[in-house]
């Protein structure tokens, strides 16, 4: 057990930080590259593993284009905020927001195996909400006093980079609560540190007696590696229900072709898609976005290619609204 535990936490440790680093590994020039050198706010992080999955000396990567601090992200869009998704107003108390009917989502930690440079919570005010060890009983007792909740939805950050003692007390503290049904973990860990997914892991959610659903976030086929294959194979071992969201993103995914292969590629692997969703509007962001209308197209042709099943649902999140909303193909004959 000590050596699973250290295994993961060496990965981590030993993820790259500098730019020049990874450059080097990559045999890529990062001079020749468009740098924004000054994001210590957010700065670069990657395990090896995930660099491993990108291809030497092609500065025009996809999944190096999901990490590289670029220029682009100093560049303002207008209508792009810190906050692009409304959670600020969904804060039932502190590190739970509240929005959906039946479920809530916990912000467990602020932190993260990988920084995408995407990422709608880049700009997250993750100091004053994440559920240090005093807020975390607050918590429990909204989640206890609501006896609507069905789901807790543990995110971050990424929930999977807590400890197994710091997670296994929240689990507990959650099973322990009759009216909570299932258990979801929303992760990038699964597929960028996949040494996370221990025995001892594994044990610990199956001993809270509730139906564990572990949403990884995979954005492109050539992030599945083996070993990722592997962890995926062991919760479904556990009898963990498997599902990939993606983000659709300019220049990583923004083709039909690269989807198609996303979700069979993920069936493999025992995952089903849930959601592609439209690229929240956060600052820094706006040079992954794709336009509605292109998004639309590129569905189309996945629909054309894909069994019903391996099609995510395309979203878009909304301030205000009750639920993610699908996007509507105009010529759907509806
Ligand atoms: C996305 C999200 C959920 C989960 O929504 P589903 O449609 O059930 O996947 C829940 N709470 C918040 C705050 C969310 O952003
Ligand atoms: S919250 Fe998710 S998308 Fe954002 S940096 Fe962390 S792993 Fe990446």
């Amino acid at each position: 057990m000590d050596s699973e535990v250290s295994a993961w936490q060496r990965a981590l440790a030993e993820a790259f930080t500098s730019v020049d680093s990874l450059c080097r590994y990559l045999d890529i020039k990062a001079d020749s590259l468009p740098l924004n050198i000054d994001c210590q706010d957010f700065p670069l992080r990657v395990p090896k593993g995930y660099a491993d999955c990108m291809q030497p000396g092609n500065p025009r990567d996809p999944l190096l284009r999901q990490v590289l601090p670029v220029l682009d992200e100093l560049k303002v869009y207008p209508g792009y905020s810190a906050d692009p998704v409304g959670d600020l107003q969904a804060v039932a108390t502190p590190g739970v927001i509240h929005k959906y009917q039946g479920r809530v989502l916990m912000i467990v930690t602020g932190a993260c195996a990988i920084h995408c440079r995407y990422c709608f919570r880049r700009n997250f005010p993750y100091g004053e909400l994440q559920l240090g060890s005093q807020k975390i009983q607050q918590a429990v007792a909204y989640i206890a006093g609501h006896s609507d909740i069905s789901e807790v939805i543990l995110s971050g950050g990424d929930p999977l980079l807590l400890s197994d003692d710091r997670l296994n007390k929240l689990l507990g503290r959650l099973a322990r609560i009759p009216h909570v049904k299932r258990l979801r973990i929303h992760s990038r860990v699964p597929v960028v540190l996949p040494s996370r997914i221990t025995a001892t892991l594994l044990e610990n959610l199956d001993s809270t007696g509730k139906q564990i659903v572990l949403v990884i976030h995979a954005n492109h086929a050539n992030e599945l590696s083996a070993e990722v294959g592997r962890a995926c194979e062991r919760m479904r071992q556990s009898r963990i229900t498997l599902l990939n969201q993606s983000v659709l993103l300019k220049g990583v995914n923004d083709d039909a072709a690269s989807l198609c292969t996303l979700s069979e590629r993920l069936f493999a692997i025992g995952v089903l898609p849930y959601y592609l969703h439209l690229l929240d509007h956060a600052s820094g962001t706006g040079h992954f976005a794709v336009a509605e209308r292109q998004a639309l197209g590129i569905y189309r042709h996945m629909r054309e290619n894909l069994p019903g099943y391996l099609l995510p649902r395309l979203v878009r999140e909304q301030a205000g609204a009750a639920y993610k909303l699908p996007l509507f193909e105009p010529d759907a004959g509806l």
